[in-house]
């Protein structure tokens, strides 16, 4: 079973690993699935790094400008911010990752904190405004069948 078995050194983590599994990565190198997924998330996690910083306050701006827009109003911005919170979740949980994501580096990573702080509250603030406004109206068509 083991001789047959074809052992090989990851290039990446160095575990040993099954040739048949191996794959090239970009630099022309046998790493294992494992190895090179990361780097792919490394690749892609440096590509949106500011997309990760733009994307929770862009969001949450569209969405307060959705507040002003009829009918739009009354989904839009709770659609928005929650889609802000979710961003600024996602940058807020790629800063703690911190330098292990390429493209994030101790200096820069502030940007993704204050992104995510910025576009969470603020996406949480549109879900609570659109919740508000939800409750009055509810509120008002109850009014309306009481009188
Ligand atoms: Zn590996």
């Amino acid at each position: 079973m083991e001789a047959t078995l074809d052992l090989v050194s990851c290039a990446g983590c160095g575990r040993q690993v099954a040739r048949n599994m191996l794959v090239f990565d970009s630099g022309a190198r046998l790493v294992c699935p494992s190895c090179e997924a990361d780097q792919e998330i490394a690749a892609v996690g440096k590509r949106s790094f500011w997309q990760l910083v733009v994307g929770p306050p862009a969001l949450a701006i569209i969405g307060s400008l959705g507040l002003c827009l009829p009918i739009l109003n009354l989904f839009v911005p709770a659609l928005l911010g929650l889609g802000a919170v979710i961003a600024g979740i996602a940058a807020f949980r790629t800063a703690l990752r911190g330098n292990t994501l390429e493209g994030v580096t101790e200096s820069n990573k502030v940007f993704l904190i204050l992104a995510g702080v910025v576009g969470g509250l603020w996406g949480l603030g549109l879900i609570g405004m659109n919740a508000l406004a939800w409750l009055g109206l509810a509120l008002t068509d109850r009014t309306h069948t009481l009188l």
